[in-house]
C-alpha cells in the first residue's frame, strides 16, 4: 500500500498538516492511536455541559493572517464562534496563603507598563519606587541578561520578579523567571529593549503591535469542536485518517502500523521520547453551588505563587467568569478548573474544593460534579532527526506555534510538489 504522506498522530498538529496536505493534493493517511483524535484539545463532559478537558483557548498573535489558529477557525467555519474572554476581569495572583492581588492590565508575563499607584498591593512603596527606576536608569543596565528574571531584576527590581513574574511564568511556562531564557519568554523584548532602553517601553511598544484587546481567544462551544471539522474536512478532501492505530516503527521510507509497513514519506506528529516526568499536569474541573463566587471575586482566575503554602493548585482558571458561552450553559451554577504539578492524588476533587474556596475567597455550597484528568508532557525535541515533524515537540507549545509550524510545514511541500521535489527536504527537523 502507497501513499505520499503518513502522517503518525492525529493531535491538532497531525490534522493540521493532514489537512492542508490533502488540500493541497497529496493522498494523506495519518494514524492516532488513542480512541479519538485532537491529543491535548478534547472534550470532557462535566454536569452534562460539553467542556474542553485540555486547550481551552489559544493566543491571537499574527491576527488572522496565514497560519494563525484564527485564519484556521475562519476557513473552517467557525468565525462566527470565535469568543474573547469576558473583558474588564484581570486575573489575580495569590502570592502567599493570605496576600492577593490583581496583575497589572497591559503587561507581558506579569511585568507592569503603567507604574502607578494600583501597584502598591503588589509590590509596597518601595518595590514600586524600584520598579519606576527603570524609566531613569542608563540603558544598558541589563542589557546584557541571558533571562527574563535577570532582566527585569536589573530593570525593575526583586519585587516585581517575586510578586508578578514568578507567578506567571509558573503558570504559562512551568518554571521561574531566572530559568526562563529571554528569547523563550518573548522574541522581540531583548531587540525592543535595545531599541527604546526601557523594560516598559519595551512592552508597550510589542503590545502596540499586537491586535488590540484580548491576547487570547476561544471558540463558543469549546475549541475542541475544531477537532471534528479537522478531520471531517481532512476526509473530505480525500485524507484517511484512523484511531486505534498506534504508529510502532518509522523510518526514512514509511512507518509500521499493526505489525504492518506502509511506504511514504513519514510525518511524525506525535512525540518521539519518553515523557518527561518532571512536566507531568493534573487538571481538575469542578462544577459547584458557589452563590458568593458570582460576581467573578478573582477575575478570570488566580495564578499561585510558590510561597502561598497552604495552595496545592497553582493555577485556577474560573471557567464561568471567563467565558460567556460557559456562563450561559451553566445557568446558576460556577465552573472553575484547577492545575496541580504531578500525578492526581487519591482526594484530588476534596483538594481542588478547599484550593478553590482559599483562592476565590469564598465557600462552595455544594460540588455536583467533577473531572480530574493527568496529562503527560514532553518537552522541545533536539535537533537531527532525519524524519518530518510537526507538533509540540517541534513547535513549541501552545496551539497558536502548534498551527503556524504544522501549517507551514504542509504548505512548503505544496511548493517543492509543484517544482517536482516532493520530499520536504527543506523542512526537516532544524529547530
Ligand atoms: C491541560 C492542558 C491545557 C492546555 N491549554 C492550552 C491553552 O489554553 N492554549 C494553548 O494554546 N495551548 C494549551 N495547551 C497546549 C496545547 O494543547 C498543545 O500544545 C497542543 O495541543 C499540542 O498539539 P500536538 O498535536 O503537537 O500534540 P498532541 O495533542 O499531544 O498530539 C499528539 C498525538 O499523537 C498521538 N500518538 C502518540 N503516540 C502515538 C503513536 N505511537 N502512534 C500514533 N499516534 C500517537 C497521541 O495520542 C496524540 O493524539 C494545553 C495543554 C494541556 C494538556
Amino acid at each position: 500500500m502507497t501513499a505520499d504522506l503518513l502522517v503518525a498522530g492525529g493531535g491538532l498538529a497531525g490534522l493540521v498538516f493532514a489537512r492542508r496536505a490533502a488540500l493541497a493534493g497529496h493522498r494523506v493517511r495519518l494514524f492516532e492511536a488513542e480512541g479519538v483524535f485532537g491529543g491535548q484539545v478534547t472534550r470532557q463532559d462535566v454536569a452534562g455541559v460539553a467542556l474542553d478537558a485540555g486547550a481551552e483557548s489559544f493566543a491571537t498573535r499574527g491576527g488572522d493572517g496565514p497560519g494563525t489558529v484564527l485564519a484556521l477557525l475562519g476557513e473552517l467555519g467557525f468565525a462566527d464562534d470565535i469568543v474573547a474572554p469576558a473583558a474588564g476581569s484581570p486575573a489575580w495572583v495569590q502570592e502567599r496563603s493570605d496576600r492577593a492581588f490583581p496583575l497589572p492590565a497591559a503587561g507581558l508575563l506579569g511585568i507592569p507598563t503603567v507604574l502607578d499607584e494600583s501597584l502598591l498591593p503588589a509590590l509596597g512603596t518601595d518595590g514600586l519606587a524600584r520598579a519606576r527606576q527603570d524609566a531613569t536608569l542608563p540603558p544598558d543596565e541589563g542589557a546584557t541578561a541571558k533571562t527574563l528574571g535577570a532582566l527585569v531584576r536589573a530593570r525593575m527590581g526583586d519585587r516585581v520578579v517575586d510578586a508578578l513574574v514568578a507567578p506567571v511564568v509558573r503558570g504559562v511556562h512551568s518554571t521561574t523567571p531566572d530559568a526562563l531564557p529571554l528569547d523563550s519568554a518573548s522574541p522581540r523584548l531583548r531587540e525592543e529593549f535595545r531599541r527604546t532602553g526601557s523594560l516598559a517601553a519595551a512592552i508597550t511598544s510589542i503590545r502596540s503591535t499586537s491586535p488590540a484587546g484580548s491576547q487570547v481567544a476561544g471558540v463558543r462551544g469549546g475549541v475542541f469542536r475544531l477537532v471534528d471539522a479537522l478531520v471531517a474536512d481532512a476526509a473530505a478532501h480525500g485524507a484517511e485518517l484512523t484511531t486505534g492505530a498506534p504508529v510502532t516503527a518509522v523510518a526514512e521510507d514509511g512507518i509500521e502500523v499493526d505489525g504492518r509497513r506502509l511506504r511514504g514519506i513519514p510525518v511524525l506528529a506525535r512525540p518521539r521520547r519518553a515523557p518527561d516526568p518532571t512536566r507531568r499536569i493534573t487538571v481538575v474541573t469542578l462544577v459547584v453551588e458557589a452563590p458568593a463566587w458570582r460576581g467573578a471575586p478573582r477575575g478570570t482566575g488566580v495564578l499561585v505563587g510558590p510561597a502561598a503554602q497552604s495552595v496545592r493548585a497553582r493555577a485556577l482558571t474560573h471557567l464561568t467568569a471567563k467565558w460567556p458561552w460557559i456562563r450561559e450553559a451553566l445557568g446558576e451554577r460556577e465552573a472553575v478548573r484547577l492545575s496541580y504539578d504531578g500525578s492526581a492524588v487519591a482526594d484530588a476533587a476534596d483538594v481542588a474544593v478547599r484550593d478553590a474556596e482559599t483562592l476565590l475567597g469564598a465557600p462552595v455550597d455544594l460540588l455536583l460534579d467533577h473531572t480530574v484528568r493527568t496529562w503527560d508532557r514532553w518537552g522541545r525535541a533536539g535537533s537531527g532527526d532525519p524524519v518530518l515533524a510537526v507538533g509540540e515537540e517541534v513547535a513549541g507549545t501552545g496551539l497558536a506555534a502548534v498551527v503556524r509550524q504544522a501549517e507551514a510545514l504542509a504548505t512548503s511541500l505544496t511548493v517543492e510538489r509543484a517544482s517536482g521535489h516532493p520530499s520536504g527536504e527543506r523542512e526537516r527537523m532544524e529547530e
